[in-house]
């Protein structure tokens, strides 16, 4: 059957264990929106950003340590612009058990420590300064 060139643009299906991942992550990990809470923007929606762009970026639908908790705004004004060191400090401050700073290195076919823990670590402390505090609260 042939698809209609409007299917080939949307994105891979999420894997069965996205849903199992957003279990107690339905909040913004960069604003801390969550679904029903008031909002200034409209519409509003929580959404999972891929830290990979470009070719690696279909894979990163089905790694979860690819994934990010966002709200659409934060999504689009921040996280698909953002450096990726950054990207990977807000991944272990809010999801440290999926955090895989080397599997991310691998995946965009660099060597493994092409971003360092202490690039990464620079930010969570550059977030910390600017008074960030993840959900859990801080490590
Ligand atoms: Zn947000």
């Amino acid at each position: 059957m042939k698809r209609s060139p409007l299917r080939r643009n949307l994105p891979p299906k999420r894997p069965a264990y996205h849903a199992e991942w957003l279990v107690g992550r339905d909040y913004c990990w960069r604003c801390k929106w969550r679904e029903g809470m008031p909002s200034e923007v409209w519409p509003r929606r929580m959404e999972t950003h891929e830290l990979v762009r470009g070719p690696f970026r279909v894979k990163a639908f089905h790694l979860s340590y690819c994934w990010i908790r966002t709200c659409n705004e934060c999504h689009a004004k921040h996280f698909a612009s953002m450096p990726l060191a950054r990207q990977l400090a807000y991944k272990r401050l809010n999801d440290r058990e999926h955090y895989d700073r080397r599997a991310v290195n691998l995946l965009r076919r660099r060597s493994p420590g092409a971003i360092t823990e202490v690039e990464v670590l620079v930010e969570v402390r550059k977030l910390k300064l600017a008074g960030y505090v993840p959900e859990g609260g801080a490590e």
